[in-house]
C-alpha cells in the first residue's frame, strides 16, 4: 500500500516506522529477521530498506603495487524489500540513488520493483565516493534527485526510455524523497535547499522523509517554512538515538546536524556506551513525545540494524 494511504487510514494516530541497512555481504539475513521479529509488536506499517552503492578499495597486488577494486559491501536491498514484505506482510519501502546508476539501469530497477508489487520507493542522489570531493553523476545518470523523481513519475504514466514501447504498462510508485531541518551539507542555505525540495515536489514526490535532528525546533522550523513555500505533503521526522561516545563528532562531521548542548553535556558525563545509548533513548523519547503531540503521521526511526534502543523508545511512545 502507499504511504499516501497509510496516512489517509490512520485516522491522524502517529504510527512507528523504522529504517534497516542491509548487512555486510558475507552476513546472513537472519541477523536482521531478529531485528525486525523484535520491532514488529510496535505494528510498523512499513520499513524502509536503505541502497549502498559500490567503494572503491585499494588492495595490494604484491610488489608494493595496487589494484583499484569495485566493491559493493551492503548488496541487496531488493531482495531483503521482497522477503519482508513475503515474511511479515508490511510494505517493504527501498532507497534508490542517482549514484551508480545509468537511466537504463534505473528503469530495470524499477521494474523489478513493479515485478515485486512494491509500492514506494525513496528517490535520493546519493553521496560522493570516497575518493572523491564532489558527487558525481554517472555519464547517462541523473544529477540530482528531482531528475530521478521525473524518470519514476514518467514510468508511472507509461514513459519508458525506449519512447518506441508500445503499449507499455504504467507503474504507481509513491515517491518519497528526503528533506533536511538544518540544511543538506552542500546547500548555500536552508533557503536554497528548500527551493529544490520543491523541484522535486513538482517532479512527482509525495512524501518527505526528513534527516535526523536531536532538537525538535529545527524540526519544526523546517515544516513551517516548507509549508510557507507551497509544499503540502506529508514531512515525516527521522530520529536517531545516540548510541555512542564517537558519534558526539561523528554525527556533526558526517551529517551537518547539531547536537543541543544539554545533550552534549549529559552524554560526556558518560562512563561508557552503555550510559550514552541510555542518555540517547531517553532524549529520543522526550522528541517522540512531542512530536507525537503535533501529530507527525509517522515517527521513522535509523535504527542502523539494531533493535534494543528502538524497542525501549518504541515502548514508551506506542
Ligand atoms: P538532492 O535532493 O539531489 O540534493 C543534493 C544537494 O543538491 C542539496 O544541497 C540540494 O540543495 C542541491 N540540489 C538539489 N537539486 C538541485 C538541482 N536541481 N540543481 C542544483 N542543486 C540542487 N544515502 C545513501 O547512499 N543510501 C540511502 O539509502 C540513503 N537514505 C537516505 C534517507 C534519508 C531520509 C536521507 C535524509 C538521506 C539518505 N541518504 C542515503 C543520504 C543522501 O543520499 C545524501 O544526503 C545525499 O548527499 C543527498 O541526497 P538527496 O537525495 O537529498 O539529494
Amino acid at each position: 500500500m502507499k504511504i499516501t494511504e497509510h496516512i489517509a487510514q490512520s485516522s491522524g494516530v502517529t504510527q512507528f516506522t523504522f529504517e534497516i541497512l542491509p548487512p555486510l555481504k558475507g552476513q546472513s539475513i537472519h541477523a536482521l529477521f531478529n531485528v525486525i521479529d523484535e520491532l514488529m509488536e510496535f505494528n510498523p506499517p512499513f520499513i524502509d530498506v536503505t541502497y549502498h552503492r559500490e567503494e572503491h578499495v585499494y588492495k595490494e597486488v604484491g610488489n608494493g603495487l595496487l589494484e583499484k577494486k569495485v566493491i559493493k559491501k551492503r548488496p541487496g536491498t531488493v531482495g531483503i524489500c521482497a522477503a519482508i514484505q513475503g515474511k511479515y506482510k508490511v510494505d517493504a519501502i527501498p532507497h534508490i540513488l542517482c549514484g551508480g546508476f545509468s537511466k537504463e539501469d534505473t528503469e530495470n530497477f524499477l521494474i523489478d520493483l513493479d515485478f515485486l508489487e512494491i509500492d514506494n520507493v525513496v528517490a535520493l542522489r546519493g553521496d560522493a565516493l570516497s575518493n572523491e570531493t564532489y558527487f558525481t553523476a554517472e555519464e547517462d545518470g541523473h544529477r540530482y534527485a528531482n531528475e530521478l523523481v521525473e524518470q519514476i513519475t514518467a514510468l508511472n504514466q507509461g514513459t519508458y526510455l525506449d519512447e518506441a514501447l508500445l503499449n507499455s504498462h504504467a507503474t504507481n510508485f509513491c515517491i518519497g524523497v528526503s528533506g533536511y531541518p538544518e540544511k543538506h551539507m552542500e546547500a548555500p542555505s536552508l533557503d536554497s535547499d528548500i527551493h529544490f525540495l520543491k523541484k522535486k515536489v513538482a517532479a512527482g514526490a509525495e512524501y518527505v522523509v526528513t534527516q535526523m535532528f536531536f532538537d525538535n525546533q529545527k524540526y519544526f522550523d523546517f515544516v513551517r517554512k516548507v509549508r510557507a513555500e507551497g509544499i503540502n505533503i506529508p514531512i515525516i521526522p527521522g530520529l536517531k538515538p545516540l548510541s555512542t561516545l564517537k558519534q558526539l563528532n561523528m554525527i556533526p562531521h558526517r551529517f551537518h546536524v547539531d547536537l543541543p548542548e544539554t545533550l552534549v553535556k549529559e552524554v560526556i558525563k558518560c562512563k561508557d556506551n552503555n550510559a550514552v545509548k541510555q542518555v540517547g533513548i531517553e532524549w529520543c523519547i522526550e522528541q517522540s513525545k512531542e512530536l507525537k503531540e503535533s501529530n507527525v503521521p509517522f515517527l521513522h526511526y535509523y535504527s542502523m540494524s539494531k533493535s534494543d534502543n528502538i524497542k525501549a523508545i518504541a515502548k514508551e511512545i506506542f
